[in-house]
This record gives C-alpha cells, sequence and structure tokens, in this order.
C-alpha cells in the first residue's frame, strides 16, 4: 500500500489545469498498490477549490487557509507538515513555475529524493518514473532506490479527472514559523503582451515554418478568426520574431490542451508534440504524407496550405 499527497495548484482564483492532472496521476499510482490518495490546498478560496476537487480516486482533501496567492515560504511549511502528518510514500506537485520553485525544498526538508518532469509513473515495487532526456529524444526510466519520494509531474501528460466523487475535505493547521515567511506577493503581471494566454484556449490554429512568409501569417489568422480560435505557432516563427514567444507551443514554448489543435505547415517535431500531444482532437494540414505531425493527428489533410486554409476560412464563414 502507498499513500499518494499531490499539492493543487490555483492562480488568481482559479485552479489550475494541472490540479485535475494530478488527481489522475496520483490515482494511478495509488490503483497500482492500493493506497489513499490525499490532496492539499494551500491558500485561496480552499473550500470552493476542495468542491470543485470532489473527484472520483480522491479519498482526502487537505485546505490549508494560508494567503491567497502562491507563497513559496508557506507552501514549503504547510506541505512539509502535512507529509509529515500523512507520511505518504509519494508527495507529487506540478513541473510548473510554482511546483519548480517549492518542490525541492519540499523534497530537500522531508529528505527525500526528488525526480522532476515526470511524464509517465508506475508503482511496481518501487517507483517507476519516465522522463525525456536529449530534448525530448530519448526516454528514459528512473527506478527511485527510496521508500518515499517526492515527483514533480509534467503539465498535459496525464488526462484531467473529472468524474466527481465524495473525499473527505479536511482543514488541516499548523504552527506557520513567520520567520521563515521571507517573501509576500505584491501584485501579479501578466509575462509577455499579456494579451492572450495559448494554454487557456479551446480551440488552436498554430502555424509553423510551411508558412514561408511573416506576411502569411494574416492568412492563418483569417482562419483563426473565423473559428473564434486563438493563433498559436511553432518555434521557427517565434525565432524569426514573426509572433511573441507567448504564442510558442512546445517542450521551450507552452504545453497546451486545447479541445481542437490545427496545426498549419508544421512538421511534428518531437520538441513541438511535447507541447501538444495533450490536446483533444489535432488537426494536420501539411503537404508532406510522411510528415511526423500525421502520426498523432486525429485528422489529416496532404495539401497545400495556401490552397486549403483559404477554402476552410470559406467554408467557416
Ligand atoms: C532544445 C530544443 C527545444 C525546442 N523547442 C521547441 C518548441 O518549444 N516548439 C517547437 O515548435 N519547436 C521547438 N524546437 C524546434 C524543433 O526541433 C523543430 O525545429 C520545429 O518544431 C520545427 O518547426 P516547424 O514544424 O514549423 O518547421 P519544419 O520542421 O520546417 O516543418 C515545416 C512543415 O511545413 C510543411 N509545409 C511546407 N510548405 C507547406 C505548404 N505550402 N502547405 C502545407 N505544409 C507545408 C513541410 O512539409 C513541413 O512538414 C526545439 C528544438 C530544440 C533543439
Amino acid at each position: 500500500m502507498s499513500d499518494v499527497l499531490a499539492v493543487v495548484e490555483h492562480r488568481r482564483g482559479s485552479l489550475r489545469d494541472v490540479s485535475f492532472e494530478l488527481v489522475t496521476a496520483g490515482s494511478d499510482l495509488v490503483g497500482d498498490t492500493g493506497g489513499d490518495l490525499h490532496l492539499a490546498i494551500i491558500g485561496g478560496d480552499v473550500d470552493a477549490f476542495a468542491g470543485e476537487l470532489s473527484l472520483a480516486g480522491v479519498d482526502a482533501i487537505h485546505t490549508v487557509a494560508e494567503g491567497d496567492e502562491f507563497n513559496h515560504d508557506v507552501t514549503v511549511q504547510a506541505v512539509e507538515a502535512l507529509a509529515e502528518e500523512l507520511d505518504p510514500t509519494y508527495v507529487l506537485m506540478g513541473n510548473t513555475v510554482n511546483g519548480l520553485d517549492y518542490a525541492p525544498a519540499v523534497a530537500e526538508r522531508l529528505d527525500r529524493p526528488l525526480v522532476t518532469d515526470a511524464i509517465g509513473l508506475e508503482n511496481d515495487g518501487g517507483l517507476v518514473v519516465t522522463r525525456e532526456m536529449y530534448a525530448s529524444k530519448v526516454e528514459s526510466t528512473v527506478e527511485v532506490d527510496a521508500d518515499r519520494a517526492a515527483v514533480t509531474v509534467r503539465p498535459g501528460e496525464w488526462d484531467a479527472t473529472e468524474e466527481p466523487g465524495e473525499p473527505a475535505i479536511e482543514a488541516f493547521s499548523f504552527d506557520l514559523d513567520e520567520s521563515r515567511v521571507r517573501s509576500r506577493v505584491t501584485g501579479f503581471e501578466e509575462v509577455g503582451s499579456g494579451d492572450v494566454d495559448i494554454a487557456d484556449a479551446d480551440v488552436l490554429v498554430s502555424v509553423g515554418r510551411g508558412i514561408e512568409e511573416e506576411e502569411n501569417i494574416e492568412l492563418v489568422q483569417e482562419l483563426a478568426d473565423a473559428l473564434g480560435a486563438t493563433l498559436s505557432s511553432s518555434r521557427p516563427i517565434v525565432d524569426n520574431g514573426w509572433l511573441p514567444k507567448d504564442r510558442q507551443v512546445g517542450q521551450s514554448g507552452k504545453v497546451v490542451t486545447p479541445k481542437f489543435y490545427i496545426a498549419v505547415g508544421i512538421s511534428g517535431a518531437v520538441q513541438h508534440v511535447a507541447g501538444m500531444k495533450g490536446a483533444e482532437n489535432i488537426v494536420a494540414i501539411n503537404t508532406d504524407p510522411d510528415a511526423p505531425i500525421f502520426d498523432i493527428a486525429d485528422y489529416g489533410i496532404v495539401g497545400d496550405l495556401f490552397d486549403v486554409v483559404p477554402e476552410l476560412i470559406e467554408q467557416f464563414e
């Protein structure tokens, strides 16, 4: 039996998608050997969050009403105190900006090894973590040689749990050591242009190097407009300065999980696929029938985007 404690995330009053993915990852892990899945919610409207996270597979939700937004020092102390009380075999956290901020400190305080950026987890007489190496070209398997461990989980790798459940909801309090709280959130500022967050979009139309020239991006923008979608891109488009960095999907860009992802003139390199393979439906438009993007596409159009895209715009308008 192995209990799991998963630490969920919220930002500006909303739970982040990774919270629901952590529920799936945690359920799978306890499902391997039995045990309980505990969630920790720290700060913000913890009661409302607990309601949203009352999902199948969750045994208990621990609400920690400390602070409104993420605070490294509070989070470390809260997770440390909870883990000491529950003694879970595994502590799961998001491989996110916040998760990577506090996970090493939590692991150090609990004296556990930390494996970051997991894309697969298995409990087979011990923890086995799948990761990617060499710019996502190689998958590696890490066999954790310890009874207890901490892991950060890559967003977009597990489906989000949606089925309702009836976990116990318990307020958790601990003695916060104020002398160890050395940072405070004083404001929130979106990075980049701030006009869109491609990670929140339901439909993404993504443009790649097949577009050839900067001025041709307008054509793909028109398709996005016709669909009420958001425009994103592969890396060369950003490297060329044709779109801002916050539009880039992929390993060094953003991980996205839209309902529809339309890849226009994108080959499907592993570093791009790392950011979009969690999309529910993938549509690819490419002249090359052997382009790797077709290996993961649900619908494929082999054709010249300069013919196909105007036709689609006409149909959708
Ligand atoms: C460390 C590292 C990190 C990286 N991170 C990222 C990342 O975050 N995101 C990312 O995207 N890439 C990333 N890359 C780059 C990645 O390896 C690829 O180079 C990149 O994804 C390719 O972009 P592309 O598919 O737009 O271009 P290409 O690979 O050049 O593909 C263009 C495609 O368009 C098709 N095409 C051409 N003309 C037409 C036409 N008229 N109509 C239809 N189709 C056409 C071609 O058949 C081709 O398949 C990273 C690389 C490294 C090394």
